[in-house]
């Protein structure tokens, strides 16, 4: 379908702290779009950390307009931001890529989609010049004026807002025509959009989402950001000041307030803006309405939003096209908000994780499935899990380098790839890979069902500690006894070839080993080489989470003889044999793997942390918090 260059596919609108950035970024992969943002605090070029704007690092790579637009000092209208959203949408249309606006500013949104009153430019100072003619007029003289000449447009003001009155008589004078009319003549057509989409994670879950956000940003040094501007020089009363939140750091930096005081200022502020905000957006229409479960997860995928985007634009962005044109001061029609309550199939059984590696990107028999998007303080997981059924039991399967093989082993963002799993309520994990075997007596096609690591991996972080808080977790024993047990008698049961125990040597990569290495990895008596799952194992022990490997052998490591005269068609015909068995496996694994609790991986978390909980910065509890490893509220105030 050919789409007009002034329009847009999908709009992400709710309150602040919703998770809005974060699904438009993950969307706009699927989507091949760029993101165009709505946001009045973002446009500002020197200020980011009381924002919520994503850094460029943060981006992924997806072009972001309309951030960073706007140096502080300059003052940026709701016209301003339409007149450049329809340049970057034109751009970006010019691209052939799709748009998707993003933000929470609902004047900016409902302008860019409404149309605004965009009148001819006037002569700098004329309006000033008549305002000040008028100075010595008393405002009910000015009223009775209006009423005269603009009688519609009067009933519309209130008889004591003299500036309204003011700017009312200036047009009605410079254009010689009633406001309606010249309001219908400069009227612009509004952008087209093919959805919207409302994020309110619900009032209780929004408040704590704002305090665990406005915390974070203090943390993150908001004061820092605020002090360093003042000390260069700028103006305590530049309009990009007025962001939210920002006058108060300022008021606290001139101490007039104490830092705990400025905290909960702002974290009331902020509440007391999301309300508005959804006052705002439920004035609007044609907004479907998602609750991001918990706060933690968004069980939305792709699909799911296009095709609801195309009832809504069947049944509402039609409507408004061809229904009465509609202005600003007629009001916006209340509409009903639909609310979605995201189907899932209930079981009793708990959630079981399934991390893929090399040529196992997908599961099968995986049914219901619903891919979803879960966001974690360590960033986002590789790709969204596909969460689902196999047969009875639920699972939440991640491919570990992403959806068309991605990430190197030491790009792969394990920590939020493992906290990702714990927000979908999972506790015990199912890891493949492939690897290269060590050993003679494992042949390419065999299984290894591993019990041990060496890890040999350089630099990745491989840790949930840090940033002042010391754990120091058990690990002599990596893998999951009673998930490996399960995973053997599984391979039994489907007659593969395999090794019920073995040493899983993991390198940094991503190049092969040297010869000499892999002769000194042999006298390692280590059995398969791989470059992922010690990282994922530890982390996922940190946690207290069971992991267990399922490694398929796909060849030879080079200080094997026949090494070189393997062929990478070899190797993908044994990996594909062996991706076959590892599904049979899977299968089988979780039919028959029993309640959780016969081992001791869910107590790793209780003996690890040594730092005392009250000295543990708060960014870094709420993030363990995250895990469960510390409660939110455990230790001091922040
Ligand atoms: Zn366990």
């Amino acid at each position: 379908m050919v789409r007009a260059l002034d329009s847009v596919d999908l709009a992400i609108l709710g309150p602040t702290a919703s998770g809005k950035s974060r699904l438009a970024l993950s969307l706009a992969h699927r989507m091949n779009a760029e993101i165009v943002s709505a946001d009045s605090r973002q446009i500002y070029r020197e200020i980011s950390v009381g924002t919520g704007k994503l850094l460029p690092e943060e981006r992924e790579g997806i072009p972001h307009h309309l951030l960073d637009l706007c140096p502080i000092t300059e003052a940026f209208s709701a016209g301003d931001f339409v007149r450049e959203a329809r340049k970057a949408i034109a751009g970006i249309r010019a691209r052939g890529k799709r748009v998707i606006v993003c933000g929470g500013t609902g004047l900016y949104v409902e302008s860019l989609f409404s149309g605004i009153v965009d009148l001819p430019p006037r002569p700098p100072g004329q309006y000033e010049e008549y305002r000040q003619g008028l100075e010595a007029v008393p405002t009910d003289a000015l009223y009775a004026r209006l009423r005269e000449s603009d009688p519609e447009r009067a009933t519309d003001l209130h008889p004591n807002d003299r500036v309204r009155i003011l700017r009312a008589l200036y047009l009605r004078e410079e254009f010689s025509l009633p406001s309606a009319v010249l309001f219908e003549s400069f009227r612009t057509q509004g952008v087209e959009c093919g959805a919207i989409i409302g994020l309110d994670p619900g009032r209780e879950n929004r408040q704590s989402l704002i305090e665990s956000r406005v915390r974070a940003m203090f943390a993150n040094g908001w004061i820092e950001e605020v002090e360093a501007l003042l000390k260069g020089g700028v103006d305590p009363a530049a309009p990009g000041f007025n962001s939210l939140g920002y006058r108060e750091v300022i008021a606290f930096l001139k101490g007039q307030m104490t830092r705990p005081a400025l905290v909960e200022a702002v974290i009331l502020k902020t509440r007391q803006y999301a309300k508005r905000q959804m006052t705002w957006f439920r004035h609007m229409e044609g907004i479907r309405w998602v609750a991001p479960g918990a706060g933690k997860t968004i069980p939305w995928s792709f699909s799911q939003i296009m095709v609801r985007s195309k009832k809504i634009a069947a049944d509402t962005i039609d409507g408004i096209r061809e229904g009465e044109p509609r202005h600003m001061s007629q009001g916006i029609k209340r509409s009903t908000p639909a609310r979605n309550a995201v189907s899932v199939k209930r079981s009793n059984k708990e959630r079981i994780g399934i991390i893929g590696g090399s040529g196992l990107y997908h599961l099968k028999g995986l049914s219901d499935l619903r891919p979803t998007v879960v966001e974690t303080p360590w960033g986002q997981p590789s790709d969204p899990y596909m969460v689902g059924m196999i047969g009875e039991i639920p699972v939440a399967f991640l491919s570990r380098h992403g959806a068309g093989h991605r990430y190197l082993p030491g790009e792969i963002n394990y920590r939020a790839n493992i906290a990702g799993f714990v927000a979908l309520g999972v506790r015990r994990i199912l890891s493949v890979s492939a690897v290269g075997s060590l050993k003679e007596s494992i042949v390419p096609g065999d299984m290894v069902v591993v019990d041990q690591f060496i890890d040999w991996t350089k630099g990745r972080p491989s840790t949930f500690y840090g940033q002042g808080a010391v754990g120091h977790t058990g690990f002599a024993h990596p893998i999951c006894p009673d998930l490996a047990k399960t995973l053997v008698e599984a391979c039994r049961s489907v007659k593969a070839r395999h090794h019920g125990k073995g040493t899983y040597l993991c390198m940094e990569g991503p190049a092969f080993s040297t010869q000499a290495e892999s002769f000194l990895y042999r006298q390692f008596n280590a059995d398969v080489i791989g470059m992922t799952n010690v990282t994922e194992a530890r982390l996922a022990r940190e946690a207290g989470l069971c992991y267990a490997t399922l490694a398929l052998s796909t060849d030879f490591d080079c200080w094997h003889p026949d090494h070189d005269a393997v062929t990478v068609a070899d190797v993908l015909a044994v990996m594909e044999k062996n991706v076959s068995t590892a599904n049979r496996i899977l299968e089988r694994a979780l039919e028959t793997v029993g309640p959780a609790g016969g081992c001791k991986c869910q107590e790793a978390p209780k003996t690890a942390l040594v730092t005392h909980p009250d000295s543990i910065p708060a960014a870094t509890r709420n993030k363990l918090a995250f895990l469960g490893i510390l409660k939110a509220e455990e230790g001091g105030r922040p």
